[in-house]
């Protein structure tokens, strides 16, 4: 029988009302169920919201500073535990464990940036056209905060939102992607380690469309946080709209890179081949379409192949392997559908399109890092947002076009450029309609400490990390102080 995995409400590990858990299933091995977690309902997030809620007048009234210092021994805990939770999460996602861990120690960064937050400002003075008045702002927390997350950082993603969260005043409840389910349990046995007030973080695992929905209509949750795809984070907007909740979407990416005719090639394309199959393909930044000028194509082209058939594919906890499986069964099925529409609609398959034939992968969600060229900018492989280990390869004739091209498209999330050429930089930096640019970089996010999110469909064009974040869970306070004669 698996371990299983409890809630974490107002301080203690219980299980579900409902009674029913879910299997985390390891995408490596589908025989193996990594841990069992809760299948919780409304009545779950009900206790959990209660819990935020009582707790939320004792933690909004502690000063940040002290607020700071759980955070500060949450990322010592954290580094200590750092391989035991990547290994955990690389066996319920799938990704490399040398990703797993960096994201891990990513985490630490976040916590111990957030940790300091309580000493740097937090409100401003205002000049007043009086002479006598005292003007100024004053920054509050929102109340309870929803936290809803996908499996594919499953520790960044929870730790970039909750930090900022619980710092600056905020309670939680969290709702992680039922994937990642055992991974979300241990952040929270960090943070309760670390020695939080009861009911300050609550854990509600579960499915999306059952606890997390409940967490979205209630009532008591003042604003949500999410992360995930498009068409959940629409409906999760309306939802919020409708009740007067505050909430925060970053959502999917089809993210371009350009190669210029000056660009060192090499550095393009180990980055290219990075941004497209690092983490299987599954970042919302991963790079989807590459637009190369005609006058490198082919030189570049070979390049990029040699580099995508030297990748070796296994199980993400082998340090061998390079390139783990997609997370699940669902995101398989998916990926695969795009591979084959690709081929239906036309384009020309020029490596992987399969599932690898190496031993030891029989039972896990593997499939090969593909590239297509000959792709026309109207089939669905060039529009759509696969989430797998899935390249286009475009040919362009000149950086009008492959700007064009590129922003086209209704995500604004990341973009890279190759070049070597100071004038393309910064008129590309103006070009590109994404939100995290990258030249001579694979399109990605940036450090702890810079915003993050993306433009158009991409996001809620609120942006997460750095101060950013305190845009999103403060709200402001505005006080005139007049002398009294
Ligand atoms: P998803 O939208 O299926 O699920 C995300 C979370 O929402 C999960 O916790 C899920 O349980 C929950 N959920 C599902 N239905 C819900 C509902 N009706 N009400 C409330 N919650 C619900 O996404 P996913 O498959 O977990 O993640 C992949 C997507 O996330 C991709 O589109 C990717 O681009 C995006 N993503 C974006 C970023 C970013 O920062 N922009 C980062 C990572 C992933």
């Amino acid at each position: 029988m698996s371990e299983q995995f409890l809630n974490y409400i107002n301080g203690e590990w219980i299980q579900a009302k409902s009674g029913e858990v879910i299997e985390s299933i390891n995408p490596a091995n589908w025989d193996e169920v990594v841990g069992v977690i809760q299948h919780s309902n409304q009545e779950d997030v009900d206790l959990a919201v209660q819990a935020a809620k009582s707790a939320f007048k004792n933690w909004s009234k502690m000063s940040a500073v002290n607020r700071g210092l759980f955070l500060e021994k949450a990322a010592a805990l954290l580094e200590q535990r750092a391989d035991e939770i990547a290994e955990i999460a690389t066996k319920e996602m799938g990704k490399v464990l040398a990703e797993m861990k960096g994201e891990v120690l990513r985490g630490v960064a976040i916590l111990r940036y957030y940790a300091q937050e309580g000493m740097r400002t937090n409100g401003e003075v205002l000049p007043s056209a009086s002479d006598e008045k005292f003007l100024f702002t004053k920054r509050v927390p929102l109340g309870v905060v929803g936290v809803i997350t996908p499996w594919n950082f499953p520790v960044a993603i929870p730790i970039w939102k909750m930090a900022p969260a619980l710092v600056y005043g905020n309670t939680v409840v969290f709702k992680p992607a039922a994937e990642t389910g055992v991974t979300a349990a241990k952040i929270v046995e960090i943070f309760a380690e670390a020695g939080l007030p009861q009911g300050v973080l609550n854990l509600v695992n579960g499915d999306g469309a059952v606890a997390g929905n409940a967490l979205v209509e209630h009532e008591d949750v003042h604003a949500i946080t999410f992360t995930g795809s498009n068409a959940v984070g629409r409906q999760i907007a309306a939802k919020a709209a409708l009740k007067g909740k505050k909430y925060q979407l970053e959502l999917g990416g089809k993210n371009p890179a350009i190669v210029l005719e000056d660009a060192d090639l090499e550095l393009a394309a180990n980055l290219t081949v990075a941004g497209a199959m690092k983490q299987t393909g599954q970042r919302c930044t991963a790079t989807s379409r590459v637009y190369v000028h005609e006058q490198v194509y082919d030189t570049f082209k070979e390049l990029l192949l040699e580099k995508v058939r030297s990748l070796k594919i296994g199980n993400g906890l082998d340090p061998n392997a390079q390139m783990g499986p997609v997370a699940s069964k669902k995101q398989f099925d998916t990926v695969i559908g795009y591979i084959e529409k690709g081929k239906e609609e036309g384009a020309s398959l020029l490596v992987g399109g399969g599932v690898p034939k190496e031993q030891g992968l029989e039972k896990g969600y593997f499939i090969e890092p593909t590239i297509f060229e000959n792709v026309a900018h109207d089939m669905t492989i060039a529009r759509e947002e696969i989430f797998g280990p899935v390249l286009c390869l475009i040919k362009v004739k000149n950086y009008e076009e492959a700007i064009e091209k590129a922003n086209d498209t209704v995500y604004g999330l990341s973009a890279s450029l190759f070049t070597n050429n100071l004038g393309r930089t910064f008129q590309f930096v103006d070009d590109i309609e994404a939100g995290l640019i990258q030249i001579n970089g694979e399109t990605g996010g940036a450090e702890p400490q810079a915003p993050f999110g993306g433009m158009k469909e991409s996001s809620s064009n609120s942006r997460e990390q750095g101060q950013a974040a305190k845009e999103f869970f403060t709200t402001i306070k505005t006080v005139t102080v007049l002398p009294v004669h």
